[in-house]
This record gives C-alpha cells, sequence and structure tokens, in this order.
C-alpha cells in the first residue's frame, strides 16, 4: 500500500477558473475601494446614452459620478426592479452592491424587455489600481 498522496490529478475546478483568467495585471480590474474586491474589469467599459461616465442626482438631490459597465460579477443585485426615477429611459433598476463588503456600489439597469441590461456603478466606491497588499 503506498502512502503517496501527491498523486498529479485534475486541477481543481475553481483554480482552473482562476488560472483562466490570467494574471491580474492582463485584465485591469477594478476593485471596490473600501474592501479591495474585485467588482469588474476596464474591458467592461461601455458608453450608454453616448458616454461612459455620467453625472446624475437622485431625487434627494445627492449627485453621483456613475460608469457604465456590461457587466459586474462582484455586485451583488438586490431590491425589486423600480421603474420610477430611473436615470435611463425605458431601463428599470435595481441595488448593485459589493459581494464582499455589501457596500452600496450602484446599480442594474435593465430593460423591460430584458433584451439590454448593464451596471451603473459609482466611480468613488471603486479604485482601478491594484490594491496594496
Ligand atoms: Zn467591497
Amino acid at each position: 500500500m503506498s502512502e503517496d498522496a501527491t498523486v498529479v490529478g485534475e486541477l481543481d475546478p475553481e483554480l482552473r477558473v482562476m488560472l483562466e483568467l490570467g494574471e491580474p495585471d492582463d485584465k485591469n480590474f477594478i476593485y471596490c475601494a473600501m474592501c479591495s474586491h474585485v467588482i469588474t474589469s476596464a474591458s467592461e467599459k461601455i458608453n450608454v446614452a453616448g458616454a461612459h461616465a455620467h453625472s446624475l442626482t437622485n431625487p434627494y438631490a445627492i449627485q453621483f459620478q456613475v460608469g457604465c459597465f456590461r457587466q459586474a460579477l462582484g455586485c451583488d443585485i438586490s431590491g425589486q426592479a423600480e421603474a420610477a426615477d430611473s436615470w435611463f429611459m425605458g431601463f428599470l433598476w435595481r441595488y448593485a452592491s459589493c459581494t464582499e463588503c455589501h457596500n452600496h456600489m450602484g446599480w442594474y439597469f435593465a430593460e423591460l424587455s430584458g433584451e439590454n441590461a448593464f451596471y451603473g456603478l459609482i466611480l468613488d466606491n471603486l479604485q482601478e489600481e491594484q490594491p496594496r497588499a
């Protein structure tokens, strides 16, 4: 009987996914400014209504600088889809928060038809540089 437990088998599926993502530097990840969790990446930046960044004011007169992203896998979406006070015509919004520290990161906007959707993330709550360990 061998006690050799160091047989190189298949890669752990989770590890494989991490490897396929490549080096963090290659992806230009964008991080949560509060906890440094990966929120999205620079390659997910999109233009909505002609611009990536929008200066938006909510009904409480609070102003946000919001950037539009195709995908933000580091965000949890919560709450009911709301049509009221939507900044983007025809899109319903829900809250988007950091999956790690649960801080409010912005909003998830989706068309009623479900055809188009994107994230509008508060730029002050993001940091583009690699956090220092
Ligand atoms: Zn966070």
